[in-house]
């Protein structure tokens, strides 16, 4: 999937979380912060590509990355994912002070990412290293960039169409889960 195609798709599952109210974050955030997280989580993956449109960039950091893991690598996988959480929740100084809105959704453009590669023929290895590719090719063998907007503004149309009535609080719902499972 493009740069492009990966944007609109970020932003179309920062909407879903919003009008789910998956978090507060994503509830009450600030779109200021939202979207340049968002963004910035949506085209991170594909830094193990040496041209891709972060890879370009940042070419000091995509060519290693590049040689030692390969295209949708370990960087397409969920330890990839979880690595970047406790990075954010861990190890980033509270002195920086960044938004908790901006993290969160930082971290949802980056899961974006995944899933939109997953919609592809090629998919991609969640369980690195596990090498076993994750996949529901719901995107055409031959995607065009056009093929691929059209889908993705499709996805923004139907966020933007989700009532907003809805509230998951996908916090307490894993704190139940696990209150469920502690004895
Ligand atoms: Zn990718």
């Amino acid at each position: 999937m493009t740069a492009q195609g990966h944007l609109f798709f970020s932003v179309a599952s920062l909407i879903m979380a919003h009008k789910l109210k998956l978090t507060l974050e994503f509830t009450r955030g600030d779109w200021l912060h939202m979207i340049p997280g968002i963004l910035l989580g949506a085209l991170l993956p594909d830094i193990d590509h040496p041209f891709s449109t972060l890879g370009r960039l940042l070419r000091i950091l995509s060519l290693p990355i590049s040689k030692i893991c390969g295209h949708r690598g370990f960087t397409h996988s969920l330890v990839a994912w979880l690595m970047l959480l406790i990075f954010c929740y861990q190890w980033l100084p509270n002195i920086w002070l960044i938004p908790n809105d901006l993290t969160q959704a930082f971290l949802l453009g980056y899961i974006s990412h995944l899933i939109a590669d997953m919609l592809t023929l090629t998919g991609v290895p969640l369980l690195w290293p596990l090498l076993f590719r994750f996949r529901l090719p719901l995107l055409p063998k031959k995607t065009n960039q056009r093929t691929e907007r059209f889908i993705a503004i499709i996805f923004i149309v139907g966020a933007c169409l989700l009532p907003s009535d809805y509230n998951i609080d996908l916090l307490s719902q894993v704190k139940n889960i696990l209150q469920y499972f502690s004895f």
